[in-house]
């Protein structure tokens, strides 16, 4: 059957990533925080102020408060996902306006990254890819 929608899967986004955020992920170790009503939250360690914490949130209708992380490997491998992340890059390298305009954003944003990424390459910043690689998509 055809998709029609809009919205997609984990590995499409780490797919359409750039290559330098994918090798920067590599290393990186995020923790599992918390579930909520259509969210997952985590955290993975800022490499650039230590001690400091960036939180990743993914989001799927499938998401419950009841849902388990085995549940949400499938929910990542089989539905399509929102992303979010609380870093600098996310929002200034223009990852939270791709996203959004790829709908794959949680959150909106219309600013175009004219300075930082005038040909908007790239797609998820090196936490959101840490935290898929360590549900295997990578
Ligand atoms: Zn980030």
């Amino acid at each position: 059957m055809r998709r029609l929608k809009c919205e997609l899967k984990a590995r499409e986004l780490v797919n359409r990533s750039d290559l330098k955020s994918r090798l920067r992920s590599k290393y990186l170790r995020s923790q599992f925080e918390k579930f909520t009503e259509n969210e997952v939250y985590f955290s993975v360690d800022s490499q650039s102020s230590p001690g400091k914490k960036h939180i990743v949130i993914l989001s799927s209708p499938s998401i419950t408060e009841e849902t388990t992380t085995k549940d949400l490997k499938q929910i990542l491998q089989r539905e399509d996902i929102k992303v979010a992340c609380s870093c600098d890059a996310f929002l200034y390298q223009g990852f939270k306006f791709i996203t959004y305009k790829a709908q794959a954003g949680i959150d909106p944003e219309g600013r175009v990254p004219v300075v930082r990424n005038p040909r908007q390459k790239g797609m998820l910043c090196k936490h959101i890819l840490a935290v898929l690689k360590s549900f295997g998509i990578q």
